[in-house]
């Protein structure tokens, strides 16, 4: 769709915003990751019915407005402000002149939730009569209170709203009014809406957008970043984790799998209690934060870890992915054996499991199968051990914004 040539907006970021703390002026403070303007600059250019965009930036600060805007500053117009708000819009104004629009929205670029809903609806009613501002009832009761904090009255709130921004004004009447009231030396009006009615434009108001939040102080930037965070498609850091490990059968008086203990006249040889099944798992588990296996935490060389009972390497990856806040979601183990038989085991190696993982008894399979006679499984030459962990860590993924340096 073409842009309406009606409709032009100017956002006013002409000011220091001294009270939101840090050297960097507001406008340009960090929201989501880019300067607190760009939000509602994107929103302005994304809305069909504004076909001309001014931002309004401090005395000055064009070449600074320019960096933080990137590649948004081609698509607007940037002008210096004035000494005060009422100054800087109507400079917007007077630099929309010669393109005469019919209607103008004026906004705070501190707001920076407007929606093209909100810039539609104001577009809707606005008439060449009267301009049109967002606002919302006051639902706290109003005091007044000294400088000491003591509370000197109770005001009544019936009629009351508190207002927002963008405003929608008739281009000619809203620029008139601004005009007259520099010409008379007004100059404390804090929105323009007030410079109209000084004027004697009719306001019409129409609902705002509780979310349109104005970031005056440290905490509002703190606010904003957590409602962007909420209105984000939450995806879940869930890490999935394999590993395998194949122990060779000796002669022996049993074989430990999953921590039991089969009778056997069989053992596994190798590190530790040979328990394959157990290795496989603590592989997977580490897989989960890139940590690496378990050879490179419990060298096979070491000699204490001889005949050690395998659950310590178990806990030892269950450590480290507690560490980083990880929620073991489920374990599924293999184990390809000839012989001995798994079945009758099953039972207590996933009563083990649970218990070592501390989940639900559910959230841990162990099946088996043999290997059909094939290869060194098939010879009974040795068992083999698949284990898969799937674990959920807090926080986001991370966006796909891949780094080729
Ligand atoms: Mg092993």
């Amino acid at each position: 769709m073409s842009k309406n040539p009606k409709f032009a907006g100017i956002i006013l970021a002409a000011g220091s915003g001294s009270r939101l703390g840090g050297t960097v002026p507001k406008q340009y403070q960090s929201l989501d990751d880019e300067p607190l303007l760009c939000h509602s600059v994107r929103t302005f250019l994304h809305c069909d019915e504004i076909a001309t965009c001014i931002v309004v930036v401090p005395r000055g600060d064009i070449e600074q407005a320019r960096r933080h805007l990137g590649e948004l500053a081609d698509k607007v117009t940037l002008i210096e402000g004035g000494v005060s708000r009422q100054q800087s819009a109507s400079f917007g104004l007077r630099a929309l002149r010669d393109l005469a629009p019919d209607y103008v929205h004026i906004h705070d670029g501190a707001r920076p939730f407007v929606t093209a809903a909100l810039l539609n609806d104001l577009t809707a009613r606005v008439t060449p009569e009267n301009g049109v501002i967002p606002a919302l009832d006051m639902v706290d009761t109003l005091k007044k209170a000294d400088t000491d904090g003591k509370i000197v009255a109770t005001l009544d709130r019936q009629g009351l709203i508190q207002v927002q921004t963008p405003q929608c004004f008739p281009f000619t009447s809203i620029l008139a009014a601004h005009e007259q009231a520099a010409f008379e030396g007004k100059d404390n009006f804090t929105d323009d809406s007030s410079v109209a009615e000084w004027y004697g434009l009719t306001m019409q108001f129409m609902r705002g957008d509780v979310d349109n939040i104005k970031i005056t102080h440290g905490e509002d930037l703190e606010r904003a970043n957590r409602l962007l965070l909420m209105r984000k498609p939450f995806f879940p850091d869930l890490r999935t984790g394999n590993g395998y490990d194949v122990h060779v059968l000796e002669a022996g008086d049993g074989v430990t799998l999953c921590g039991v203990t089969l009778p056997c006249p069989y053992r596994l040889s190798g590190h530790s209690d040979g328990d394959v099944a157990l290795h496989a798992l603590t592989d997977a588990l580490l897989a989960t934060i890139g940590a690496g296996d378990i050879g490179s935490h419990f060298p096979p060389s070491e000699e204490k870890w001889r005949g050690a009972a395998s659950d310590i390497f178990v806990r030892h990856a269950l450590n480290l992915v507690r560490a980083r806040d990880g929620r073991l979601a489920n374990i599924d183990i293999t184990l390809i054996a000839e012989i001995p038989k798994i079945a009758p085991h099953r039972v207590n190696m996933v009563a083990h499991l649970a218990s070592l993982l501390d989940v639900d008894k559910e959230r841990v399979s162990v099946k088996a199968t043999t290997n059909e006679c094939l290869g060194f499984i098939g010879r009974r030459e040795g068992i083999a051990a698949i284990a898969t962990a799937n674990v959920l860590y807090p926080g986001q993924v991370p966006e796909g914004r891949m780094n080729h340096d």
